[in-house]
């Protein structure tokens, strides 16, 4: 599309020296949660697949969550076809993103799960570098979580939606890594029904290929083979 350039005298001082206000509230990584993303993203770009892995995983998990709470008093779980995972690429906004109907987080839980407390797989791995045994090239093979979807987005916004708490409101969480996350009440975006994760990754210039279809189907086939919850891959509208 033909983009109209912005007049430079259209534009005073004021205006282009205006501090950019931040949406929301602004935190700062756990150091330890900063450091490993760190060595996430510097070590692993040559295995940056396994983000998908790891977000689908999350999903799963949190789609196993909700149907535990689902459990009844006579022992009747809710079906796993009742949860379901999406993996939407968006050639045009050059975003993947990836959709859960699990359990969510609560305002609480986003700021501490997703940046104030290091977990399980974080934990691992900085253990692993402390007793020295990090194979860089194995890392790839455990757990790296969450961070690792910053191997292939320069951005990460997720938004989500609790079953569970008092304050049912829907958040969003956006960091692009570095020292620092926002979260704000996700007021103006597509509203979750009933509870769940959207987590959309803002992909770097050279991560294209995560908008491949085929691609994405392999690496799906090929990481979330036991998931038992259905996964959804979308294809682009042409
Ligand atoms: P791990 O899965 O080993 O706990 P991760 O870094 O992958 O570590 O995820 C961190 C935490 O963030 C999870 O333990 C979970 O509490 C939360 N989380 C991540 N993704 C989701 C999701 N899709 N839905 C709900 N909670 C999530
Ligand atoms: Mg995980």
């Amino acid at each position: 599309p033909l983009r109209t350039p912005v007049s430079p005298l259209s534009m005073s001082a004021s205006t282009a020296e205006a501090p950019v206000k931040a949406e929301g509230e602004t935190f700062e990584f756990q150091a330890e949660v900063a450091r490993v993303m760190d060595i996430i993203i510097n070590s692993l770009y040559s295995d940056r697949d396994v983000f998908l892995r790891e977000l689908v995983s999350n999903a799963a998990d949190a789609c196993d969550k909700k149907r535990f709470l689902s459990i009844t008093a006579d022992g009747e779980a809710a079906a796993a076809g009742e949860f379901g995972i999406r993996i939407k690429p968006d050639r045009e906004a050059r975003t993947l993103t990836i959709e859960d109907s699990g359990i969510g987080m609560t305002k609480t839980e986003l700021v501490e799960n997703l940046g104030r407390i290091a977990q399980s797989g974080t934990k691992k791995f900085a253990e692993a570098l402390a007793k020295g045994d990090a194979d860089l090239n194995l890392i790839g093979q455990f757990g790296v979580g969450f961070y690792s979807g910053f191997l292939a987005a320069d951005k990460m916004t997720v938004v989500t939606k609790p079953s569970q708490g008092e304050d049912k409101r829907q958040y969003r969480w956006e960091s692009s890594a570095g020292s620092s996350f926002t979260v704000a009440e996700d007021v103006d975006g597509d509203a979750i029904e009933g509870s769940g994760t959207r987590i959309t990754l803002h992909l770097k210039e050279d991560c294209e290929e995560y908008l491949d279809t085929v691609k994405l189907k392999t690496l799906l086939q090929r990481y979330s083979e036991f998931v038992q919850f259905p996964i959804e891959l979308w294809t682009e509208k042409t």
